[in-house]
């Protein structure tokens, strides 16, 4: 990992069906094009690609899967549909840095959103929501947005409003570039900008003074310039918009349709934009030498290893362990002291899961999460450099969240 900044560990949480499958497999198609683009070349290289992803099943259902998104890389890793409240779910939920939260335009909030939403909040994840299945009849999204508001206790922050509903849903208008975005060609893969539509404009100019009165809640800054009739700039608007975001002050609102392809692209951007990377989050592990004290962990790549496996999977390949590196730098071919089971193991391979591929890598750096092999443990278990005896299981471990839906 060239850089921890541009690195996002995202979740994407959703009722059942409201689209968060379809949704994740557009975001990996379109993430995967980029590279596919480069390496096949002639008309068709995108379709082919779409084959293949068939072909091969893609991997979407793997507990962790890496993508690039321009100079971000996006590990994207499986949260549970169905919320049963095992402390499995909770290991996934707490190695994410940030999550979407995919809704129906139509259902709105239903259960399952508030407690995945409930959880996530104990483990202080930002989100970002997405209103998906803006085509559907009977789509609302500003029902959605209140119901943001009220049943999960949400400060929503809408940065776009629809051009056309239903099944003439053609867009969004983006309030913060004050333009109209189209997706163009069979898969919604060409992006199109416009003029706001002249029937939109004044709806437009007071959804985005909405905007922007809500950001100078959380930003001085900001609450000056609207003082003073002033622009806001553009690097404000997203610095705040981010700020407020990690501090899960504010609740970015996205719109679109993962079905008709359409939206997807900006919510990338807002997830690269907005959410956290490793370095924006505080981790502490106790030290079992030290009478169980707390101690930070560092994200320097030379520091010792301290790394949490959260969970266990067979893949096609063998049994895989997927790790997030939480200090240091995990190697390939060394041995590791597993604090639970009190004794060292060695770390055979090192894999980095794409959408239609294995990339075996050397090793892995504080805030990475990969999937490696030729360990055996339980979940929840900290691997930790030689000397080093620490263990992130128990600061993690908290009651378990009841369900009162
Ligand atoms: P999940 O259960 O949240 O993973 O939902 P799925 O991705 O499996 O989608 C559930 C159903 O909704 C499927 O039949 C999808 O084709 C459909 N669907 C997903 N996204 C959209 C959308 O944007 N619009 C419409 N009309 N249907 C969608």
């Amino acid at each position: 990992m060239e850089n921890l900044k541009s690195l996002r560990n995202i979740g994407i949480s959703a009722h059942i069906d409201s689209g968060k499958t379809t949704l994740t497999e557009r975001m990996l198609y379109y993430t995967g094009r980029t590279h596919v683009i480069k390496e096949v070349k002639g008309e068709g290289a995108v379709m082919d690609h779409m084959e293949l992803e068939k072909e091969r099943g893609i991997t979407i259902t793997s507990a962790a899967t890496t993508v690039r998104w321009h100079d971000s890389e996006i590990n994207i890793i499986d949260t549970p549909g169905h919320v049963d409240f095992t402390v499995e779910v909770e290991r996934s939920l707490r190695v994410l840095d940030g999550a979407v939260l995919v809704l129906c335009a139509v259902a709105g909030v239903q259960s399952q959103s508030i407690t995945v939403d409930r959880q996530m909040k104990r483990y202080n994840v930002p989100r970002i929501a997405f209103i998906n299945k803006m085509d559907r009849t009977g789509a609302n999204p500003v029902n959605v947005i209140s119901q943001l508001e009220s049943k999960l206790g949400l400060t929503t922050l809408p940065l776009q409003i629809p051009i056309g509903s239903e099944s003439n849903f053609q867009g969004m208008i983006d309030l913060i570039e004050r333009r109209a975005i189209y997706f163009d060609g069979e898969k919604g893969e060409d992006v199109r900008y416009g003029e706001i539509p002249a029937d939109q404009i004044e709806e437009a100019a007071r959804a985005r003074q909405g905007m922007l009165e809500a950001l100078s809640m959380v930003s001085d800054e900001v609450m000056e310039l609207l003082l003073e009739e002033q622009e806001v700039p553009l690097e404000l608007i997203h610095k705040t918009i981010r700020e407020g975001t990690i501090a899960s002050q504010i609740c970015p609102v996205m719109i679109g349709t993962a079905y008709r392809n359409k939206g997807i692209q900006p919510l990338l951007d807002a997830v690269c934009r907005y959410l956290p990377s490793p370095l924006d989050r505080e981790v502490f592990a106790k030290d079992n030498n030290n009478g169980m004290a707390e101690v930070p962990l560092s994200t320097d790549p030379d520091a010792p290893l301290v790394a949490m496996a959260f969970k266990l999977v067979e893949e096609t390949f063998g049994q895989v362990t997927y790790m997030r590196v939480y200090q240091g730098t995990l190697q390939k071919g060394t041995f590791y002291y597993n604090s639970r089971q009190k004794k060292r193991a060695r770390i055979s391979r090192i894999l980095r899961v794409h959408a239609d591929q294995k990339e075996d890598i050397d090793s892995a750096q504080a805030g990475d999460i990969v999937a490696v092999m030729g360990i055996e443990c339980a979940t929840g278990d900290t691997y930790c450099s030689e000397g080093v005896n620490y263990s992130l299981e128990s600061i993690f471990a908290a009651e378990p969240v009841i369900d009162l839906s």
